[in-house]
């Protein structure tokens, strides 16, 4: 339970709520009381455990199916969510990984990690700031320190977390001034979904690369995301905040 913070009477949007880091992020701002809106697109089973779930909690929690990888779709979820009123706190974390050596990825692996990743958040953004605007609110787009350090094998995602990166630090710039701030957080390996393909072997040899020794939660990225978006974090805008057990 999330007894830091109190969200009472705010909203937010998170984008992939259904599982891993976007999930522990619902559950603590509901913790807090904040009512909260969450996109999913494959796993309705899990979108809607996490409602119930979140019945025990003080925020109201509402699942909205949205394919982020469409523009149109997000038109739609932009629509419904006008009748709730304007939303305090958006946080994009939907995102997928296509790995392979550069020489493999085919089109559609560059594109969609590209739209998936960075173009969708940048729009949701470009389509959300009017409510930002109005409520003085904050955003937290969730990249990873492999758009910073760069990893082999990534080169279709590390570039559109890298310029998930630049596209924060220039949008917080944009809009300071309007009393809005825009961070990112740029998690390393943590125990979702994402990470759960990699052989055991693997997992033993990049935890030796980890200072702490072992893979992240994602309640501890969550916990990150809810200092930034409180009162507690007022004086910090355009930054990537790395939460990595000491990787980089
Ligand atoms: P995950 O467990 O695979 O969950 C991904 C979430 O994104 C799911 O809720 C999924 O929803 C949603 N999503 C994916 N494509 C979507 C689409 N087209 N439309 C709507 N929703 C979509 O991943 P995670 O590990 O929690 O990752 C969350 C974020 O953290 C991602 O941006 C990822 O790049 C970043 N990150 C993760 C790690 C890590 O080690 N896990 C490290 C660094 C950064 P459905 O299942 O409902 O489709």
């Amino acid at each position: 339970m999330n007894a830091t913070y109190n969200f009472e009477n705010k909203i937010a949007l998170v984008t992939g709520g259904s599982r891993g880091i976007g999930r522990g992020i619902v559950k603590q701002l509901s913790q807090a009381g904040c009512r909260v809106f969450f996109t999913y697109k494959n796993s309705k089973t899990s979108a809607d455990e996490l409602v119930d779930e979140c019945k025990n909690y003080k925020g109201d929690v509402t699942a909205y199916y949205c394919d982020h990888s469409k523009f149109d779709s997000i038109d739609e979820l932009y629509d419904l969510l006008q009748k709730e009123g304007p939303i305090d706190y958006l946080i994009n974390n939907a995102g997928i990984t296509k790995d392979k050596p550069l020489y493999k990825l085919n089109t559609e692996d560059i594109l969609s990690v590209l739209q998936i990743n960075l173009v969708s958040s940048i729009y949701i953004c470009k389509k959300f700031i009017r409510h930002l605007l109005v409520t003085k609110g904050s955003i937290i787009n969730i990249s990873s320190v492999a758009g910073i350090t760069g990893i082999a094998g990534q080169t279709n995602y590390a570039s559109s977390k890298g310029g998930l990166n630049a596209f924060t630090k220039s949008l917080s710039k944009e809009l300071g001034r309007s009393g809005v701030r825009v961070n990112t957080i740029a998690p390393g390996y943590i125990n979702t979904d994402m990470t759960s393909k990699f052989s055991k072997e693997h997992i033993k040899q990049t935890c030796k690369s980890i200072s702490l020794n072992r893979f992240g939660e994602a309640e501890e990225v969550a916990k990150t995301a809810l200092f930034l978006l409180s009162s507690e974090s007022a004086y910090i805008t355009g930054q990537t905040i790395i939460v990595d057990g000491g990787l980089i």
